[in-house]
C-alpha cells in the first residue's frame, strides 16, 4: 500500500544540485548545505483540497501529499501534529494585542514539536533501509528520535552535552537509546555522531543534515492556515534554534500559494533567541548571509542553545523576503513570561514558548507589531518538560 505522496527529488537549498529521493542521504555532495524535498504539487493540488482535509485524520499525516513518505507501513505515527491554535483572548487584553493566537505544540507525542520532525526523518530513514539512528540533541529531539525509533524497532544512539537536564536523558533511556554524555555543546555532539555514523554505518538524523525533519515541520505551516481558514496571520514568532521550523513553514507558505490554498501574502517571520545564545539575530542585524558560531553559548531554554545552525542562511531569508526581523529575549524574561502566559491562558509553557510572548511584547512596544493585528506565537514544548527551572 502506497501513501499519495506526490514526492519527485531533492534539490539542495544552496546550489540547486539535484539528487534522486530514493536514497539515504545527508547534505549535498557538492557544497555541503541542506537538501530540500520538491513535489509534484500540481499534482498534490488536485487531491489536496480544503474539502478533502476537512475529512482527514487529526494528524500532521493528513497532508500525505506534500509529505515523503511513500509506502504506508513506513508511516510511524503516534498522533503528532494537528495541535490547537488557541486563541489567547485573556493575554492579548492584557498585552493590548486581541488577535493573538497560540500554537500550542507542548501536546505532541513526547511533549515538543520535534515530534513532528522526528517522525517524519525516522519514518523516511525506516522506509529507506536505515540500520540504525543517531542524533545530536540538547533535549527534546533526543527524546523524540527515541520514541519513533522505538516504535520502528530501530536502534538509536543519542548524544547529548552532559549537563542536559536529567529529564531529557532518562527520556531517551526508558524509551531504549543509547545515551552518550559529552563534555561540551551540542556542536560537539554532532561531532561525535557523525564519527558513530561514519564507523557504524548509522543514519545522522542531525537536523538539515537529512532532508525530512524539515518536512515534520513544516507542517505546522499548514495547520495554521488550515486553522485560520485559509489565511495566514500578519506575523508569526518562533524561537529560534536551528531554524526547522521557521524554514520549513516559509517552505510551506510557498507549497501552498503554488497549490492555491493561499495567496501571495506571507505572514513577518520573527525569529526569538535568547541573549545567551542569539547568532542569528548579529547576524540578521549585520546583514550577514550566513551566521558566524556564537561563543560561550548560554541559556536555560535547551532548544535555543544552538550556537551554530547549517539552516542559517535560510532562516535569514525568511525572515527578510518576509519583512521580518530577530529579536533576543533574557532567560529572566523567559521565566517571568512563562508565568504570564500559564496564568492568562492555561497553557503552562516551554521557556522558549515563553520566549515568544516576551518578544511580542517588546515588538508591540516598539510599534513593530500594531495592536490589530493577528500574531501566532509557537508554544514549542510543555513546561513539564523543565520541571528543574520552576523552583
Ligand atoms: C528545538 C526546539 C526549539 C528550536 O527549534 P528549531 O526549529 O530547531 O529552531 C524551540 N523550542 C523547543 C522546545 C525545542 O525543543
Amino acid at each position: 500500500m502506497t501513501t499519495s505522496s506526490t514526492l519527485t527529488h531533492l534539490a539542495c537549498a544552496y546550489c540547486g544540485e539535484t539528487y534522486t529521493a530514493d536514497q539515504l542521504i545527508n547534505l549535498c555532495h557538492e557544497c555541503c548545505k541542506p537538501l530540500l524535498a520538491r513535489y509534484d504539487l500540481a499534482r498534490a493540488a488536485a487531491t489536496l483540497t480544503p474539502e478533502s482535509l476537512a475529512e482527514r485524520e487529526a494528524s500532521l499525516w493528513r497532508y500525505a501529499e506534500v509529505l515523503p513518505v511513500r509506502r504506508r507501513d513506513a508511516v510511524l505515527c503516534l498522533g503528532e501534529g494537528w495541535t490547537p491554535l488557541n486563541h489567547a483572548a485573556r493575554l492579548g487584553e492584557a498585552i493590548g494585542c486581541p488577535a493573538t493566537y497560540i500554537k500550542d505544540e507542548g501536546v505532541n507525542p513526547t511533549a515538543s514539536f520535534k515530534a513532528r520532525g522526528l517522525s517524519m526523518a525516522v519514518s523516511r530513514a525506516y522506509e529507506l533501509g536505515a540500520p540504525a539512528l543517531a542524533i545530536p540533541s540538547a533535549g527534546n529531539a533526543a527524546g523524540a528520535m527515541s520514541a519513533y525509533a522505538a516504535l520502528a524497532g530501530l536502534p538509536a544512539h543519542v548524544f547529548m552535552p552532559q549537563d542536559v537536564p536529567t529529564l531529557f536523558q532518562v527520556e531517551c533511556r526508558e524509551l531504549g537509546a543509547s545515551v552518550t554524555l559529552v563534555d561540551g555543546l551540542i556542536t560537539d555532539c554532532g561531532v561525535k555522531a557523525r564519527e558513530g555514523a561514519a564507523q557504524h554505518g548509522w543514519f545522522d538524523v542531525s537536523t538539515l543534515k537529512e532532508p525530512y525533519r524539515v518536512e515534520g515541520k513544516k507542517t505546522m505551516g499548514y495547520e495554521v492556515a488550515e486553522q485560520m481558514g485559509w489565511t495566514l496571520p500578519d506575523v508569526i514568532i518562533y524561537p529560534t534554534g536551528g531554524g526547522t521550523g521557521l524554514i520549513g513553514m516559509w517552505k510551506a507558505f510557498a507549497e501552498m500559494e503554488a497549490m492555491g490554498l493561499v495567496g501571495s501574502e506571507r505572514p513577518r517571520m520573527v525569529a526569538v533567541q535568547s541573549s545567551g545564545c542569539a547568532p542569528m539575530v548579529r547576524a540578521f542585524d549585520q546583514g550577514d548571509e550566513f551566521a558566524a558560531p556564537w561563543e560561550g553559548a548560554a541559556t536555560v531554554a535547551d532548544g535555543l542553545r544552538v550556537p551554530a545552525a547549517v539552516g542559517d542562511f535560510l532562516i535569514l531569508r525568511a525572515l527578510r523576503e518576509s519583512n521580518g526581523t530577530a529579536v533576543t529575549v533574557t532567560d529572566a524574561e523567559m521565566l517571568a513570561y512563562a508565568r504570564e502566559m500559564g496564568r492568562m491562558t492555561g497553557i503552562f509553557p516551554a521557556p522558549e514558548g515563553a520566549a515568544c510572548l516576551a518578544a511580542q511584547v517588546k515588538l508591540l512596544t516598539a510599534g513593530w507589531i500594531r495592536s490589530d493585528e493577528t500574531v501566532v506565537l509557537f508554544n514549542t514544548g510543555s513546561g513539564l518538560k523543565y520541571a528543574h527551572l520552576w523552583a
